[in-house]
């Protein structure tokens, strides 16, 4: 991603949760107007938040209402003209994602889940003795205790560090695993703290390990879901968009989204190989967009979980830039290759 002129870094500054320490820090700035970004699961309490930081912290505060998915599509400049501070909830910061005002990251941290249980649990159920783990942001601090918990019971257990997209070791974002990746070879399963499918799903494309998922608070333990399964579907994808001659090119303009470079690219290899390919602009998008298009099939150089978790809403073919690569013959069907946004 390149950032654009008019955007210099901003920093962002880094809360467990919302308090005291957040509201200090707010003050100390000065804040003329305030942006609140919260995610879907805090959209309940996302006024009561508002009107707290709003009356604490002495300045306007307004909601941004677009549904946000990750700290890659904060509110732009253009939808919140007059904020010169954000606040958004739910996400840690993405390093290499440029800000455009300085930021406040409220990581929402969960203190809850046993480590003792949580390893009983684990052992119980028979999951290898050499495990990878990998936390939700909200779950991040059981790494070390749930390490220890199992070391004594004689797991191995192995956290890996990612690349320049992960703030922190052991965490998962839905467009990147590596630094699950980054210890694959040592261990002979992982497990996925913290609740939901998402990111299980994310981590059984990335790596070719079993993934069980641990819901730290419930204490309880999913078995690991099928990859075989999952990659299958994508392998008929693709399959389903080899004889496209038109392929829309997607490229979205959040600024941690954007990977205009990509696109370009891919447009280079599809029109070499006798394609038709357009490039095509959004900033969140809905199947909607698409409809009435002239196109056989799309690929989508945005959110790579847009096409392997929401594909069969939209009415072509969605492919993943390496899905796309493997339609075009450029790339062998297996193994199955994740589109790792780094
Ligand atoms: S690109 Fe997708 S998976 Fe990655 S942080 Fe953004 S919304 Fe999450």
């Amino acid at each position: 991603m390149s950032p654009a002129a008019d955007a210099p870094a901003r920093p962002a500054r880094v809360f467990p949760r919302v308090g005291p320490e957040l509201v200090a820090a707010l003050r100390e700035i000065r804040p003329q107007r305030i942006v609140l970004q919260v995610p879907a699961g805090l959209v309940r309490n996302a006024h009561e938040i508002a009107e707290g930081l709003r009356t604490e912290v002495g300045a306007p505060v307004a909601l941004a209402t677009r549904a946000c998915f990750g700290a890659c599509d904060f509110p732009s400049r253009d939808e919140a003209p007059s904020a010169d501070v954000a606040v958004v909830l739910g996400h840690a910061p993405i390093p290499n994602v440029e800000l455009v005002r300085p930021t406040f990251f409220v990581e929402m941290r969960e203190a809850g889940g046993d480590p003792e249980r949580l390893a009983d649990t684990l052992v119980a159920a028979g999951v290898p003795r050499r495990l990878g783990l990998v936390f939700s942001i909200q779950h991040l601090d059981l790494a070390g205790p749930l390490s220890e918990s199992l070391g004594r019971r004689g797991v191995s257990v192995r956290i890996g560090r990612g690349d320049r997209r992960l703030a922190y070791a052991g965490q998962a974002l839905g467009c990147n695993y590596t630094g699950a990746e980054a210890v694959a070879a040592e261990v002979d399963a992982f497990v996925f703290v913290g609740t939901g499918a998402f990111h299980p799903i994310g981590l059984a494309f990335a790596t070719d390990r079993p993934v069980w998922s641990l819901d730290p608070l419930r204490n309880s333990l999913d078995p690991p879901i099928d990859r075989a399964e999952l990659v299958g579907r994508r392998q008929l994808a693709v399959a389903s968009a080899r004889e496209a001659r038109r392929w829309g090119i997607l490229v979205s303009t959040f600024r941690g989204q954007d990977r205009l470079g990509t696109a370009r690219a891919l447009e280079e290899k599809a029109r070499a190989r006798g394609r038709d390919a357009e490039i095509l602009l959004f900033d969140r998008l809905d199947p909607r967009d698409l409809e009435g298009r002239a196109f056989d099939a799309y690929v989508n150089t945005a959110c790579p979980r847009i096409a392997l978790d929401d594909g069969a809403l939209y009415g072509k073919p969605m492919l993943t830039p390496p899905e796309f690569l493997m339609a075009l013959g450029e790339l062998p069907l297996a193994p199955y290759r994740f589109d790792t946004y780094h």
